[in-house]
């Protein structure tokens, strides 16, 4: 289903291959306390029981570079070490078992830290993503006004990029982010001209809250996916990290990209529905939402659109007064009381 990429290079990141045609990468970033090894893998529980694919942690100082390293070995996923300022943490953070490096080479510490970097990510066969930031470009670029903002992004991108291939290394994958999503979307397109053969990670950074941030990102990343722009992406919301997986999952889904848990179709209600169905949905959506099943699951308000959509879905139910009748792939199975439909909706879905 869908259009991954098929212009990009592979790269590896642990067992997960990202760009050169593989599927769109799902991927979040941890935000337990760097120093604390068992937070940071409680969470990596919950991510990849939600469908995260690859994480991405902070390592702020020389000190945490233990903690990540235990992280890596324990970890379901494999770990990407996030770094800035400091090169030797990014050297140290290959050797000690991350899958991947994310760093800016505009504050890592000037080119022959940058090709230091290079050096010890290629003796660990790991990739490299260049992470370019619209809040940290480069002093002399960001004062130039003959370009735009999106042109100075995919500028200080594409000269790390050739900065690394010239040292002789590949590996790579580049993000160059802003939170405006027209800039974000404006600078992709950029790097897909200018560098097609390395894979992007998408996302529009510092999006917002969950509301916000999932719409921002979903204007954004769903232009540019539909493009054919984007091998991984991350969807940056100030929340729980495991909504971001989940706002991946629907944006993917959405565009008929991958698929992984269900999909809930539910009405808006209005005066005639009889039932709490916000509510009723809600659960069902929390409750579904773990599932690795690419099923429609139906929660409808009453008898005008509600029969047709439960019977068109896989499991579905049309609500009536305080009641609901339960549908299983267009067929009527029971019909049962207000308090009982989230648990038979539950049971079906088991069944299937
Ligand atoms: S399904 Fe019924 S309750 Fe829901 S919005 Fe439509 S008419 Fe209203």
């Amino acid at each position: 289903m869908g259009k991954p990429n098929e212009h990009t290079r592979r790269v590896m990141v642990g067992d997960v291959p990202l760009g050169g045609g593989a599927p769109v990468v799902v991927q979040s970033m941890l935000n337990a306390p760097a120093d604390d090894a068992a937070a940071n893998l409680a969470q990596i529980e919950e991510l990849a029981a939600a469908g995260c694919e690859i994480v991405r942690m902070a390592i702020p100082h020389r000190r945490d570079i233990d903690v990540f390293a235990q992280v890596c070995s324990a970890s379901p996923l494999p770990v990407v070490a996030d770094i800035h300022f400091d090169a030797h943490i990014a050297v140290e953070a290959a050797r000690r078992g991350a899958a991947k490096l994310r760093i800016n080479p505009g504050n890592i510490g000037g080119l022959d830290k940058t090709r230091a970097v290079l050096d010890a990510a290629g003796e660990a066969g790991i990739p490299i993503r260049i992470g370019v930031n619209a809040g940290s470009l480069d002093g002399a670029l960001a004062a130039r006004d003959d370009l735009t903002l999106p042109q100075k992004l995919a500028r200080s991108a594409a000269d790390y990029v050739r900065f690394c291939e010239d040292e002789g290394f590949r590996d790579l994958v580049v993000s160059a982010k802003a939170h405006d999503v027209m800039t974000t979307v404006r600078t992709y397109r950029l790097l897909a001209e200018e560098l097609p053969h390395v894979p992007l990670h998408i996302g529009v950074t510092e999006a917002g809250t969950a509301f916000q941030g999932a719409i921002k990102s979903a204007c954004g990343l769903g232009i540019l996916l539909e493009e054919g722009i984007g091998d991984t992406l991350r969807i940056s919301l100030t929340d729980d990290p495991v909504q971001e997986i989940r706002a991946c999952w629907t944006l993917l889904a959405s565009l008929d990209l991958r698929r992984r848990a269900p999909e809930l179709v539910s009405c808006p209600t209005c005066g005639r529905c009889q039932v709490d169905l916000i509510g009723l949905a809600r659960e069902v959506e929390d409750r579904i939402a773990h599932l690795d099943k690419p099923l429609k699951v139906a929660v409808m308000g009453c008898v005008v659109n509600g029969p047709g959509e439960a019977a068109d879905a896989d499991i579905g139910v049309a609500c009536g007064a305080g009641s609901g009748v339960v549908f299983v792939q267009g067929t009527v199975v029971r019909k049962v009381g207000e308090t009982a439909i989230a648990d038979a909706l539950m049971e079906e879905i088991g069944r299937l």
